[in-house]
């Protein structure tokens, strides 16, 4: 079989402690997943209705290559965030059974046009243009979980130009992993390949060409790039 155009590369992330690569199938992200950032947004968190948006898979920027500045807006924002990266397939999955589908960790950037998502907001529109756009997710070689530990107590943290911006505990997060798998899964298919962003602290605040950022998932992963 040939294609009848240069078919479109396959996005893929470096994995720690290997030559070989993870292929990126989709680019599931949580909202409003830690309280403090869904008040400083003046916004509250339904416990009950986890908020789920997507990136394209082509939106990921690996290998701490630079992050172009978007087009179009002047509020570009960082969101740190632990991406947790699946190696299986499923739909409907148990809490308890969700640990199963994971492959490993990283942390990554949420990269927002905060100014069209409060158009957005007004609007009743949907948040693809805020959030969706390209190169929007820089994220880190994954650590696969038979390595990673990763539990409450972990450190989740950004800092721009030495600056420290965000940082939490995992256990701060609204909707832990086997939550958001669970629900994610009972919403979608989930398949080996697929990311999922599990939300941002607070502390969410702009980013100009030339700054340099530093995100890590202490003792897991770490990503530094520059915005460019
Ligand atoms: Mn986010």
């Amino acid at each position: 079989m040939t294609y009848i155009i240069a078919p479109p590369a396959q996005p893929s992330l470096p994995v720690i402690g290997s030559d070989q690569r993870f292929p990126i199938r989709r680019v599931f992200c949580i909202g409003r997943n830690y309280a403090e950032h869904a008040r400083e947004m003046g916004a509250s968190v339904d416990k009950a209705a986890p908020m789920f948006f997507c990136k394209p898979a082509d939106a990921v920027v690996s290998d701490g290559a630079d992050v172009p500045y978007p087009s179009v807006t002047t509020d570009l924002h960082h969101e740190v965030e632990m991406v947790v990266a699946l190696a299986a397939a499923g739909s409907n999955i148990a809490p308890a059974d969700a640990a199963s589908l994971i492959f490993g960790y990283g942390v990554g950037l949420d990269l927002t046009r905060r100014d069209l998502q409060a158009q957005a907001k007004a609007k009743g529109h949907p948040w693809d243009v805020a959030k969706a756009f390209d190169h929007s997710a820089p994220v880190s070689a994954l650590c696969p979980a038979t390595t990673a530990h990763v539990d409450a107590g972990t450190v989740l943290r950004l800092s721009v130009n030495g600056e420290l911006r965000q940082q939490t505990t995992l256990g701060e997060m609204v909707h832990a992993v086997p939550q958001i798998i669970a629900a994610l899964s009972s919403l979608f298919e989930l398949k080996a390949g697929d990311l999922i962003f599990t939300g941002t602290p607070a502390g969410v605040a702009a980013l100009q060409r030339g700054d340099r950022f530093h995100a890590e998932l202490v003792g897991v992963a770490e990503l530094e790039s520059r915005i460019v």
